[in-house]
């Protein structure tokens, strides 16, 4: 489908709307559009149905009211490429047919993903519900709403994106029969809750923690024990960025606090206390988590170990203490997140729903995952990143190939293979069994015995020298990036990353003492309690070893992508302009490199392979039939088909169509120029 409107000759200052448009497919050509299309303000283009999209990085006044108007209930090719067409087109295509939907939005961090769902959801939420039934409108600002609390407790400032959402996210809206909103539920996956004892430098940690100490009043706080000063805490001061605050920051805290307040209030302990071996704060930790102090310093010091039938108090190095209060730190947080998550899903979850009685319900997904990532010093957690989006790559490649494939063949007309990247042998290069990284390293962690991440790097050698996406300071010693021993580094399709291996196993194993599991299980504070059932089991019944932390995430990735899979698939590939968040900076670089390896080249080639537009029959008809004596105002032949047919022919474009079992699909976009420059000297 083509935006006709927008790539008309009048339009043609603002460059091709729809990539296929271009007159040669090369990048060059590509860049050059997509620079022009951004410097002017346009930041969407459309490759077919797929939305790029580039982060302007200031208030664009393009996702009002009126603008929701325009593009409520139209065509994609009708109006300028926009989130709200493809938000429209997945809507009726659900309601239309009655089938799932997803909307797919991917690019690196800062890209504007998570915008970008924002204004999707925007936009679903209101086109909807036009009889505005109250129990329709609570789901609805429900769905909205609760995207301030997650952000507040999944989000914080990175080094690439102020706002950078550290954990994934998948979110289902459930439709009635009329298509109106009556539920939802939320999927998140890996939350980065490292940050929660570390940041590098210039980052912070979750949002949640500043909004508590700027905005909650004296009282909260005392009741608390925190003080106002976020200073005082090491775990959220690591990163070097509280007293640098900017204005924009503080505000933003300070009424982050107002969306998040109601959960600190409510369930009001304090997660945030840092866990120490000091004693006053110990008494303060058994107030906060509802336990006896005697309890917390126990579980603090000591590790209760079976040897035989003996079961031992063994006392922690100071080491295994440390270690052992920043695992639980990071535990309370991610199940106070996971929680929360829950609490969101029971509110919204769809009640009262009767299939019988009201018909199918279906789904519209959006899918909002952190992006490909490269910082300075990448481990673990960018691993499982980067790896998510492989796993994505490999969905965009299946689905847009097989979709224009099946298009192809259900209308009947011949398919000419496109080459293009298949980044599939990086996937397996991670998630392959016995031999991917993650079970060379789910194997290390098996081992009795102290395993360090210098041996897992060797077993990684071992197994993968002769792969092409793999390789270690080891195996090549003069490579530059490569800077470390403890280096390896992978082949993305987004680029190559240089991981280091130090964490590695502590963070696949992800062990917390069970000590701790059963201090909170036996908190008197039932919230607390609930999250902790694994506490219930005494040390000699713990036999069982908890999945690792790779592989637990490698099947959420499994079945998320299964999930989208089922559905039919919108796409919104979100480019990053600049590293400095500038409205006016066309990195030309950054972006190329950007272009090249989401495939939107390749996305442009198959889209054309051949035909770069494609209409039905009545709608071609309707838009052009003026043009030919044989068709207006009425044609008398026995199909639309055969109408199409004769006034194609009769133009002289015969050799550059297919005439598909409903649609028409032409070939060069220039006939399609042509055409509308005859139906202009019409109208
Ligand atoms: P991502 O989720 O891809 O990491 P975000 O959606 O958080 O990126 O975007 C990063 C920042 O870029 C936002 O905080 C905002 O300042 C800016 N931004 C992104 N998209 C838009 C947009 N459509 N209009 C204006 N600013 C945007
Ligand atoms: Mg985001």
């Amino acid at each position: 489908m083509l935006a006709i409107v927008d790539s008309t000759l009048p339009f043609l200052e603002f460059g091709k709307a729809d990539f296929v448009l271009l007159d040669n497919v090369s990048l060059e050509e590509f860049m050059a559009n997509l620079k022009l299309r951004f410097e002017k303000g346009r930041i969407y283009t459309y490759i077919g149905e797929v939305v790029v999209s580039v982060n302007p990085y200031r208030a664009m006044n393009i996702y009002g009211r009126d603008t929701i108007e325009q593009y409520k209930g139209r065509e994609l090719y009708e109006r300028p490429p926009h989130l709200f067409a493809i938000a429209d087109a997945a809507y009726k295509a659900m309601k239309r047919r009655n089938k799932d939907t997803c909307i797919v939005i991917s690019g690196e961090s800062g890209a504007g993903k998570t915008e970008a769902s924002k204004y999707i959801m925007q936009y679903i939420a209101a086109i909807t519900n036009p009889s505005q039934r109250a129990e329709v409108e609570r789901v609805k600002n429900m769905l909205l709403k609760s995207n301030c609390v997650l952000e507040a407790f999944g989000n914080a400032k990175t080094n690439r994106n102020d706002n950078s959402s550290r954990f994934g996210k998948y979110m289902d809206i459930n439709f009635d029969f009329k298509g109106d909103p009556i539920g939802g539920h939320i999927n998140n996956y890996l939350l980065e809750k490292s940050r929660v004892i570390f940041q590098q430098e210039g980052e912070r940690s979750f949002h949640s923690f500043y909004q508590l100490v700027k905005g909650a009043p004296d009282a909260q706080l005392r009741s608390l024990h925190i003080q106002r000063d976020p200073t005082a805490y090491t775990y959220i001061k690591v990163g070097g960025q509280i007293k640098v605050l900017y204005h924009v920051q503080i505000k933003r805290d300070y009424y982050g606090w107002q969306g998040s307040r109601d959960l600190w209030c409510r369930h009001g302990t304090a997660w945030f206390v840092e866990l120490t071996e000091n004693s006053k704060l110990v008494s303060i930790l058994g107030d906060l988590l509802s336990t006896k102090d005697e309890n917390v310093e126990k579980a603090l010091l000591y590790r209760t170990v079976a040897t035989g039938r003996d079961v031992i108090d063994k006392q922690h190095t100071h080491q295994e203490a440390s270690y052992g209060r920043d695992a639980l730190a990071k535990a309370i947080y991610e199940r106070l997140f996971c929680w929360i998550v829950g609490r969101i899903n029971d509110i919204i979850e769809v009640k009262n729903y009767d299939v019988r009685v009201h018909g199918k319900n279906t789904v519209i997904g959006v899918l909002d995952i952190y992006g490909f990532e490269i910082f300075q010093n990448n481990s673990f957690e960018q691993f499982c990143i980067n790896y998510c989006n492989e796993k994505l790559q490999q969905l965009f490649i299946q689905l847009v190939l097989k979709q224009e494939q099946e298009e192809y063949q259900r209308e009947g007309i011949p398919w000419k293979h496109i080459d293009y990247f298949n980044n599939q042998i990086i996937v397996d290069l991670v998630e392959q069994q016995h031999k991917g990284i993650f079970a060379v390293l789910d194997e290390a962690c098996m081992n009795v015995g102290k395993v360090t991440d210098e041996m897992f790097l060797q077993a990684l050698n071992g197994k993968l020298a002769k792969h092409a996406h793999y390789t270690s300071r080891k195996l090549s010693p003069t490579d530059k990036n490569l800077e470390f021993d403890r280096d390896f580094r992978i082949r993305h399709y987004a680029g190559d990353v240089a991981y280091s291996v130090v964490g590695f196993i502590d963070k696949n194993k992800d062990t917390l003492f069970q000590d701790f599991k059963r201090l909170l299980y036996n908190s008197s504070n039932p919230v607390l309690k609930a999250m902790w059932p694994e506490g219930k089991l005494s040390i000699t019944e713990v036999t069982k070893r908890p999945l690792t932390a790779a592989t637990l995430f490698k099947n959420s990735m499994i079945s998320l992508v299964e999930n989208l899979a089922s559905k039919e698939p919108y796409y919104v590939r979100c480019i990053k302009p600049n590293e400095v968040k500038s409205p006016l900076l066309f990195e030309h670089e950054r972006c190329k490199h950007q272009v090249e390896y989401l495939g939107l080249l390749e996305n442009v080639r198959v889209r054309r392979a051949g035909f770069a537009n494609r209409q039905i029959y009545p709608r071609f008809l309707q838009r052009y039939k003026m043009i030919s004596e044989f068709t207006w105002p009425n044609h008398d032949l026995p199909s639309d088909k055969e109408a199409v047919k004769r006034l194609l022919q009769g133009c002289g474009f015969e050799h550059d169509v297919a005439y598909g079992k409903t649609k028409v699909f032409i070939r060069t976009p220039r006939t399609i120029f042509s055409l509308e420059e005859q139906r202009a000297e019409m109208v």
